[in-house]
C-alpha cells in the first residue's frame, strides 16, 4: 500500500484514512505526478449525480495544503469549489481534511461505529487528468492493527481491488474519474449478505445492529428481483452490464433512501423494515424495502448506462438541466413494484392497490394542474428537490406521475398490438442503442445519450402505434391521464371510491410539541378557502381545544355542510376562521381485476407475468 510521502508511479492517486473518528474527519492525501506546469487546478464536485440539487461539496473541506517536492506551495481559492496550486515542477501532493457528518447516500459519515463516504464528498477532481485511471488508497482508522480497536473493520464497495483483499483496506482503482466517484465506500463491521443473478456475484453489506435478521430470505428476495431485471434487458443473454454489484445498506430506527451507482447502491432504511427470522409474512415496511433496491437496481441500466444527453458527460460544477428525468426516475418507479409482483413477491391485488395508492397521491396534489412532467425534470434543482409549504399546490412529482406515464404507455402498447409489444420493449431499445455499449472499457469514452427527440419517436417505431398524442399529452400536458381507459383493456375497473361523508380540511398537519400545526393547506379545500394558511397553529375548533392527536376525532363530529368557527394562530396573533365543512375534492380510485373480456384478462396477466 503506497504511502502519501512516496512518490506514486500513478498518475492521480489519492489516500483516504479515517483520521479522527470523534470529529468526523477523513483525511485525504492526493499526488499528481505530473501537474499542469502552468499551475494545477483541482476542484470539488457541487453535487452528486442521481441527486438533482447544488449541495457544494466543497464547503465540507476544513483545511487543504499543497506541497511540491516536499516544499510548501501557495494554493490559490478560485471559486467555491476550486484551488489553483502554485506551479511545480515534479510531484504536487495535496493534503486536506473532510468533514463527514451526513447520515444520507449523498455524501459522508465517519464515526466510531463506521465510515461511508461518496467520492464527489471526498476526492478533489483533477482538472485535465480525469480521463486517466485513478488509484486510491483506502487506509483503515489508526490503531486498526494496534491493540484491536476497528481490527474487525472491512470494506464494501463496487470500486476495482488494486492492491487489496477482497473487503479489505488496500488500494484500488478506477479507470477515470468519472468512475472514481461512482463507487461509493463503505468501512466498518458490517453484516455481508452475499447471492448469485444470473452468474454474476452480488452482495449486501448491513451497517447498523439488527436482531434477528433473516439474511437468508433476504438474499433469496433480492435474487428474484436482480434477476427479472438482468432478464427484462437481455432476454437472450441474460448478462448484467457489470460484474459483480454491491448494496451498502445503512440501517436506523428511522429512515429512507437510495442513491444509484453504477455497480452499487448507497440506501439507508429503518431497522423495522427488514425481515425478521421465523416471520414469514410481508410486511408493508420489507415491501417497501425491497422496492427500494428494486428501483435503485433498475438504475444500473435506466441513468447510469442509458442517460439523458446532458449527463454524458456531466457537469459537476453545475446544475445539468434535463426535461427527461420522467423517464429516468418516473419509469424507474414504475418498473421497481412490477418487478416485485413478477417476481412473485407480492400479488396481484397488493399490486394494483400500491398503483391506486400512487395515481390517489398525484391526484391529491394541485400542482398536477400547473406543471408539467417535463417541465418538473427540468426545475428538479429549484422546485422538486427544494420542496417548501406550496410545493403540493405547485408541483408535480416526475417519479409518481412519471410512473403513471410508464403505466399508461405500458397498457396502451399492450392493448394496441395485442400482447405483441410492450414497455419492456421500448426499454430494451433504449438498452440497445443508448446504455449497453455506454462506457467503452476500450476508449473510456462514453456513449451518446438521450434526448427528447429520441424518446419522441421511439414509441411509435417500437410499438407501431401513433402515441405522439397521448405522449404529449401525458409529459408535457397538465390534464390528468386517460387511464380508465387504458385499464378497461387489460380488464381492470377504476371504481372512484364513493365521496367520504366525513368533512375533511384537506391539509397536512404537523405535531409540534402537542400543537397541530398546519404544514401545507391544498388549494380548493374548506381550509383553503376559509384563509387559513401553512403554517397556522390551530387552537380550537367550535370553541374546543384542538391537538395534534385530536384533530381527526374533533372533525369526525360534524358533518358536510356545517360551518364551524375555527381559532388559529398565525405567528403569534390569535385570528378566528369561518370554515364550510366540505368533503375532500380530490378523486380517489380503487383498482378491480376482472376475468372478461378473456383476451383483456389474458393481456393483464402476460403483463404481470414472471420471466422464467
Ligand atoms: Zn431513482
Amino acid at each position: 500500500m503506497a504511502r502519501s510521502s512516496k512518490v506514486s508511479r500513478h498518475a492521480v492517486h489519492y489516500s483516504i484514512r479515517p483520521a479522527d473518528l470523534a470529529l468526523h474527519l477523513f483525511e485525504i492525501t492526493l499526488t499528481i505526478a505530473s501537474p499542469d506546469p502552468d499551475g494545477q487546478v483541482v476542484s470539488l464536485p457541487a453535487w452528486i449525480p442521481g441527486s438533482y440539487m447544488i449541495r457544494e461539496f466543497a464547503r465540507n473541506i476544513v483545511q487543504i495544503r499543497a506541497e511540491c517536492n516536499g516544499r510548501k506551495v501557495r494554493l490559490a481559492k478560485l471559486d467555491k469549489h476550486s484551488w489553483r496550486a502554485a506551479r511545480c515542477e515534479g510531484s504536487l501532493i495535496l493534503h486536506y481534511q473532510v468533514y463527514a457528518w451526513d447520515l444520507s447516500v449523498r455524501a459522508a459519515h465517519l464515526d466510531q461505529t463506521h465510515g461511508f463516504f461518496n467520492g464527489t464528498s471526498t476526492f478533489l477532481q483533477v482538472h485535465g487528468q480525469e480521463a486517466l485511471p485513478q488509484v486510491v488508497d483506502i487506509l483503515p482508522p489508526d490503531n486498526a492493527d494496534g491493540n484491536g480497536a476497528y481490527a474487525d473493520w472491512r470494506v464494501a464497495t463496487s470500486l476495482r481491488e488494486l492492491k487489496a483483499r477482497r473487503h479489505r483496506f488496500g488500494s484500488y482503482i478506477a479507470d477515470n474519474y468519472d468512475e472514481l466517484i461512482d463507487h461509493p465506500v463503505e468501512m466498518g463491521a458490517f453484516e455481508l449478505i452475499r447471492f448469485d443473478a444470473h452468474g454474476v456475484p452480488h452482495e449486501m453489506a448491513i451497517t447498523g445492529r439488527v436482531p434477528n435478521l433473516d439474511t437468508t430470505r433476504l438474499a433469496a428476495d433480492l435474487k428474484k428481483i436482480c434477476e427479472q431485471q438482468i432478464a427484462l434487458f437481455e432476454p437472450a443473454t441474460r448478462r448484467a452490464p457489470m460484474d459483480r454489484y454491491v448494496f451498502l445498506t445503512m440501517v436506523i430506527g428511522d429512515g429512507y433512501g437510495g442513491l444509484e451507482h453504477r455497480a452499487s447502491t448507497a440506501l439507508i432504511c429503518s431497522r423495522n423494515d427488514l425481515p425478521v427470522k421465523g416471520q414469514p409474512a410481508m410486511s408493508e415496511g420489507y415491501r417497501g424495502f425491497l422496492g427500494l433496491c428494486s428501483h435503485e437496481y433498475f438504475h444500473t441500466w435506466n441513468v447510469k448506462r442509458i442517460k439523458p444527453a446532458v449527463f454524458a458527460p456531466y457537469d459537476l460544477r453545475h446544475e445539468n438541466y434535463t426535461p427527461l428525468l420522467w423517464l429516468f426516475e418516473g419509469f424507474t418507479s414504475y418498473y421497481d413494484d412490477l418487478v416485485l409482483v413478477r417476481a412473485g413477491l407480492i400479488d396481484e391485488k397488493t399490486y394494483l392497490g400500491l398503483l391506486a395508492k400512487t395515481l390517489n397521491g398525484v391526484l391529491r396534489g394541485a400542482g398536477r394542474l400547473k406543471q408539467s412532467v417535463t417541465e418538473s425534470s427540468f426545475d428538479a434543482w429549484t422546485k422538486y428537490y427544494r420542496q417548501d409549504e406550496n410545493a403540493p399546490n405547485a408541483v408535480v412529482s416526475y417519479y409518481t406521475k412519471g410512473s403513471l406515464v410508464a403505466l399508461l404507455l405500458d397498457l396502451t402498447i399492450r392493448a394496441g398490438t395485442k400482447g405483441k409489444r410492450s414497455l419492456d420493449d421500448v426499454m430494451r431499445t433504449l438498452w440497445r442503442r443508448h446504455g449497453r455499449d455506454f462506457y467503452s472499457p476500450k476508449t473510456g469514452a462514453t456513449g451518446p445519450g438521450v434526448t427528447e427527440a429520441d424518446i419522441d419517436a421511439l414509441f411509435d417505431e417500437v410499438s407501431g402505434l401513433s402515441l405522439k398524442a397521448l405522449l404529449d399529452r401525458a409529459v408535457r400536458g397538465t390534464k390528468d391521464l386517460p387511464l380508465d381507459e387504458a385499464f378497461a383493456a387489460l380488464a381492470v375497473t377504476m371504481t372512484p371510491s364513493s365521496k367520504s361523508a366525513r368533512p375533511s380540511l384537506e391539509v397536512r398537519t404537523r405535531k409540534e410539541g402537542g400543537d397541530c400545526k398546519l404544514a401545507s393547506v391544498h388549494e380548493g379545500g374548506a381550509a383553503h378557502l376559509a384563509g387559513l394558511s401553512a403554517g397556522d397553529v390551530l387552537v380550537a375548533i367550535d370553541g374546543l381545544r384542538v391537538t395534534a392527536s385530536n384533530l381527526e376525532t374533533t372533525l369526525a363530529r360534524y358533518r358536510v355542510g356545517d360551518t364551524i368557527g375555527v381559532h388559529a394562530f398565525r405567528r403569534d396573533e390569535l385570528m378566528t376562521f369561518s370554515v364550510s365543512l366540505k368533503a375532500d375534492s380530490a378523486q380517489q380510485y380503487a383498482f378491480e381485476p376482472r376475468d372478461k373480456p378473456v383476451a383483456a384478462a389474458k393481456l393483464r396477466k402476460a403483463w404481470l407475468k414472471a420471466r422464467s
